[in-house]
């Protein structure tokens, strides 16, 4: 009786189910079988293994099989296993964030997967059998063939191309070949196979060698380009990992097509990585010119069916291959990654924040092209902290490209101290210093353009009443309700709740609520009265809802039918705009003032990321940095685009209240419908891993927003040495786990784990 392990898109390990005789041949690894599962008709699982090993437990058979060759490759199947293992999560919750919900069919769908595309071309190769490796057993054999003169020198002449015989390193031999070089007759070699002295086995053609495929060259590098991309070349050498530190338009996207191609040359895979929101047409054209029909493109906002497509051309293509994508496309079938490009790699959106698996595609990249014996290159203007410690230690290879392309100069920022200007009375209800008015005006009288940048979306984070001080908050989340002007309504940015604006105070009949702090839609409102004639446009959340929302915004702006844009940090990511030569940034305070030991580091590149798309070309751009703290080191920080110098004032921040990266934290969430329940589960938890890891554990803390979507929650950090062996964490999580399921109220609370969470 064979048996096949199986995956399901669940919460689970695999399970193991009988293999029914009449698909004993076809079920193999990586293929797609239904099964009937739990109260639940037909899943579509995967198979991971085929075995012989009776379970202790009765076995349902498989229902069917989908796949007729795999459709998941095996390193494919590895790396979503260690994704599952490293973030404390399960294999099955990977494979379910995998596969696009088209591969999935549900129902009993024999027929639903239409065998289309992918048939590998397969060769039919001969080998000796097994029993032949014997030596004795090929004497018998020669001697039985003493009367089939034809089939006695096919064997032969076999034994002698192969090197059967003399070397460990048996050249393998397709029919056709054998046939040729022997000049035998089919018959002969089928005789030989009768009798169990050789066997046929298939196998795929490989492919041909790429052909060059450029449709456009690639650029010339510059002097100070090259330089980099020899460098990291050579670091490659010794190195899995090198990060690209190069300023803001330094031409880091003009390097990786160049290593792109190298890699293809190959005939290797690639793969170029991109923040969600980054991936536009900007960037799809730039490389589409450059790969043609060999750039895949994988967007979580594609279509499933899009996704499909990627997913089966990826299967079909032998050789060379580029895929562009967001996070998830680190769970395709690759089957020969030689590099992975992960660019801005400083951004937090690479971390899945929920559900599991809760993963950071910047660091799982590197796992995955290791396992591929492939290179990572990492780029940013304004790298991680973590990543920069890596690289200084030696860890990864590190180049760094300090001047922009072309002679086009890094922007001039100005520090406007706001707080000075209130009390001066000169900024009165406004948002806009007379600087940035005046900067915006000289701008627009030249044709050029200008990004306003506010990290909120929305009119006004809250809302007051006059008399009272009462706020609107959600009912189901422990925040306040961000009001909207476009919609006239208040909204959780939470749980997407929306009310109606108040008419009066339910708590004092107040008839007046004023808005407090200021986000994108006032920051417009306020620009259409001081710029009437200028055309604006806004990017935000609420405004680029859609694929094609955010590309027309983008792509009006980049065109000049809009002259200012007005913008979240949506605004950060990698943009390339020409004529943009006026960045404002309208309040830094807003960064600063986060509880987050990785405030700083953020507020940091966000601001220095911003300002990157001033300038861009020959003329030199002004950054407007507005604050009523322009004592803080960051600000000056900034102003000069000290990076080394935030880079060693964090680190040492850092190092004294034991944070990433000199230690690893690991969040354990729980969440209960009931606070007590949440409260007693973690607590006792915490006093679990006290028993095991001491001072190495915080809380349970209840975190700042300690209730979402009708959930309390309650969190445990442990700090571990970054260089302690994460298995015996996990272990002792698991041991915890265990002992907890004891607990009364185990059950009403949902517990997850975060590790490394950003
Ligand atoms: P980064 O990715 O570092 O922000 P980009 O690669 O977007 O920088 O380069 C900035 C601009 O300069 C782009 O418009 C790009 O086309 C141009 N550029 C950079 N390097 C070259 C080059 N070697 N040849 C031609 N144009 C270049
Ligand atoms: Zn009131
Ligand atoms: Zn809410």
């Amino acid at each position: 009786m064979k048996y096949a392990n199986v995956l399901l898109p669940l919460p689970l390990d695999t399970y193991t189910y009988s293999i029914p005789p009449e698909m004993e041949e076809s079920v193999v690894e990586g293929c797609r079988v239904l099964i009937s599962f739990g109260k639940k008709k037909f899943y579509t699982a995967i198979v991971t293994a085929v075995h012989e090993n009776t379970p202790l437990y009765d076995t349902k058979p498989l229902h069917s099989l989908l796949d007729l060759e795999p459709i998941i490759r095996r390193p494919q199947l590895r790396f979503w296993e260690w994704l599952a293992s490293y973030y404390l999560c399960k294999t099955g919750e990977v494979y379910n964030a995998a596969l696009p919900s088209g591969l999935k069919p549900e129902g009993d769908s024999t027929n639903v997967y239409k065998k289309k595309g992918y048939t590998p071309k397969m060769q039919i190769h001969v080998r000796l059998s097994e029993v032949m490796n014997e030596a004795s057993r090929l004497q018998e054999a020669f001697d039985s063939l003493r009367r089939a003169p034809a089939q006695e020198a096919l064997l032969l002449r076999y034994l002698d191309l192969t090197h059967a015989l003399t070397s460990r390193m048996q050249k393998e031999i397709s029919k056709s070949d054998l046939l040729e070089l022997s000049s035998s007759r089919s018959s002969a070699l089928d005789g030989l196979v009768k009798r169990g002295i050789l066997e046929y086995y298939e196998k795929e053609i490989p492919s041909p060698q790429p052909q060059p495929y450029s449709l456009q060259p690639l650029s010339q590098l510059s002097d100070a380009q090259e330089k980099a991309y020899a460098e990291i070349h050579e670091a490659f050498l010794t190195k899995d990992i090198c990060l690209l530190h190069g300023v803001t338009s330094s031409g880091k996207t003009e390097i990786y097509s160049h290593l792109i191609s190298d890699a293809m040359k190959l005939g290797r895979q690639a793969l170029f990585l991109l923040p969600e929101i980054a991936i536009t047409t900007q960037i799809t054209e730039r490389l589409s010119k450059l790969f043609g029909d060999k750039l895949l493109v994988y967007h979580s906002k594609f279509s499933d069916n899009e996704r499909v497509e990627v997913w089966k051309k990826l299967l079909d293509t032998k050789g060379p291959a580029l895929v562009l994508g967001v996070r998830s496309s680190l769970l395709l079938p690759f089957t020969d990654l030689g590099l992975i490009i992960v660019d801005e790699e400083h951004e937090s959106t690479y971390k899945q924040q929920d559900p599991d698996p809760r993963y950071n595609a910047r660091n799982a990249a590197m796992v995955l092209a290791r396992m591929h014996g492939g290179k990572t290159l990492l780029g940013s203007a304004t790298p991680s902290l973590d990543s920069y410690y890596n690289a200084m230690s030696g860890k990864y290879g590190l180049v760094e490209l300090t001047t922009r392309h072309g002679d086009c100069l890094m922007p001039n920022v100005e520090v406007v101290d706001i707080s000075e200007l209130r009390r001066k009375k000169i900024m009165k209800d406004t948002l806009f210093s007379p600087r940035l008015v005046q900067a915006i005006h000289a701008a627009l009288s030249n044709s050029e353009q200008i990004i306003l940048f506010q990290n909120r979306r929305g009119f006004a984070p809250m809302l007051e009443c006059k008399s009272c001080s009462w706020t609107p908050r959600c009912p189901n989340c422990d925040v306040s309700l961000a009001y909207h002007r476009t919609h006239h309504r208040m909204e959780c940015h939470y749980c997407g709740h929306v009310e109606y604006v108040a008419i009066q105070c339910p708590a004092c009949n107040g008839k007046e609520l004023k808005t407090l702090g200021f986000g994108t839609e006032k920051v417009e409102e306020e620009v259409e009265a001081l710029f009437p004639s200028a055309k604006i446009a806004r990017l935000d959340l609420d405004s680029a809802r859609s694929r094609s929302a955010y590309e027309n915004i983008i792509k009006d702006f980049e065109k000049g039918r809009t002259h200012i844009l007005i913008g979240t940090q949506m605004l950060s990511k990698g943009l390339d705009f020409g004529n943009a030569t006026v960045v404002g940034i309208l309040n830094a305070d807003s960064l600063l003032n986060y509880p987050d030991f990785r405030a700083h580091e953020r507020a940091y590149q966000l601001m220095v990321q911003v300002s990157g798309r001033a300038g861009r070309r020959q003329k030199q751009g002004v950054v407007i940095l507005q604050t009523s703290q322009p004592e803080l080191p960051l600000i000056r920080l900034v102003e000069q685009s000290a990076y080394k110098e935030m880079v060693n004032l964090q680190l040492g921040e850092r190092r004294k209240f034991h944070y990433p990266p000199y230690y690893r934290l690991i969040e354990i969430i729980f969440r209960s419908k009931q606070e007590e329940f949440a409260q007693a589960v973690s607590t006792e938890y915490a006093v679990q891993f006290r028993q095991r890891l001491g001072e190495r554990v915080l809380g349970p803390v209840i975190p700042v927003v300690s209730r979402v979507q009708n959930l309390y929650i309650r969190k445990i950090i442990l700090k571990v040495e970054a260089t302690a062996a994460i298995a015996s964490v996990r272990s002792i999580i698991e041991e915890v786990r265990i002992k907890m399921i004891m607990h009364p109220n185990y059950k009403q609370v949902r517990v997850h784990y975060n590790v490394d969470p950003l």
